[in-house]
């Protein structure tokens, strides 16, 4: 939700305490429009597409690697590490990081890390960016906020002021730049997987239905199971640990989230880099920072201990 004045001061939004700092601009807005309805349209159409002839075991392929990369992009990078901190990491594995969450088409990577610590700031309040519960109660209420917390909130044109949210951020010279090839990286994550279906299949058609698959149906699925996260993760769920919001732990999206679903336990506490805590929560994320910990690319992680997690237990 989007508020003309900071409610801190009551003044409007300017300055560096702001919550936010002017709008999209219209070019960028459009195009924010059309990487939203484009793939979703693709999504519409792949499956009668499917049934006849454009899918290969290439695409399945290069669509499961695409989405490996880019959903940890967002989970590992943007998320856990560029907005909590919850790790550590040695300047090729950040920069990579900042790459691989860009190639997921979530927005540049200061506006994605703003947007979300000011969630984390206003969760469930007024002031939260994307919140299903700024509306009420009723079913209708909580429909319109289902919407708004699911995709209705990217719609909005106003931007999050990154000098009072992100201005670690700023000052990072890589990160700017990769913050700069936004819209680079958004044609490489897209052309990408049509180069390399062409070249493994030797062929157009290939191209074609790898840019399909592993461009436009990952992108899209990428985008709503990230988008459940804000929405279905603060409406339905447990509630196992003490959060001050309404996030939950939703099991269902446990794998095509990569941890990213057990989102009452990351509320509760948000640095922690692994959110899947309890037995059996499989959390794909935070093996990958384990991993990196291992090969020595990521250092002083916050691993949930045991004193940590009996604070928190609701
Ligand atoms: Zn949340
Ligand atoms: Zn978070």
């Amino acid at each position: 939700m989007s508020t003309a004045v900071d409610e801190e001061s009551g003044t409007p939004q300017r300055g560096p305490k702001s919550l936010l700092e002017g709008r999209r601009p219209i070019p960028a807005h459009f195009t924010v429009y059309l990487f939203v309805i484009l793939p979703f349209l693709a999504l519409l159409a792949a499956v009668p597409f499917a049934w006849g002839w454009g899918l290969s075991w290439v695409d399945v392929g290069l669509a499961v690697f695409f989405y490996v990369v880019t959903c940890l992009g967002t989970t590992v990078g943007y998320h856990r590490y560029f907005t909590h901190g919850s790790f550590k990491a040695k300047r090729p594995l950040r920069v990579a990081l900042a790459v691989a969450g860009s190639m997921a088409v979530q927005g540049p990577v200061r506006h994605w890390v703003a947007d979300h610590r000011r969630h984390h700031a206003f969760a469930d309040k007024e002031g939260d960016p994307h919140s299903p519960w700024l509306f009420g109660t009723s079913p209708v209420a909580l429909a319109r906020g289902f919407w708004h917390a699911h995709l209705g909130w990217i719609l909005d044109r106003s931007l999050t002021n990154q000098r009072r949210f992100a201005p670690d951020l700023i000052e990072d010279k890589d990160i700017r730049i990769v913050h700069r090839l936004f819209g680079p990286l958004t044609i490489v994550t897209l052309v990408l997987p049509a180069v390399l279906g062409g070249l493994i299949t030797w062929s157009w058609f290939g191209a074609l239905t790898a840019f399909f698959w592993a461009g436009l149906v990952r992108i899209t699925l990428l985008h709503h199971v990230t988008w459940s996260v804000n929405s279905v993760c603060h409406m339905i769920g447990e509630r196992p640990f003490a959060a001050r919001d309404k996030a939950t732990n939703f099991w269902p999206l446990a794998i095509l989230s990569m941890g990213e679903a057990w989102h009452n336990l990351h509320h509760a506490d948000p640095t922690q880099a692994r959110h899947g805590v309890r037995r059996g929560e499989i959390d794909i994320s935070a093996r990958t920072i384990w991993l990196f910990e291992r090969f020595g690319w990521a250092y002083d992680v916050r691993w949930p201990t045991e004193a940590r997690l009996a604070k928190i237990r609701a």
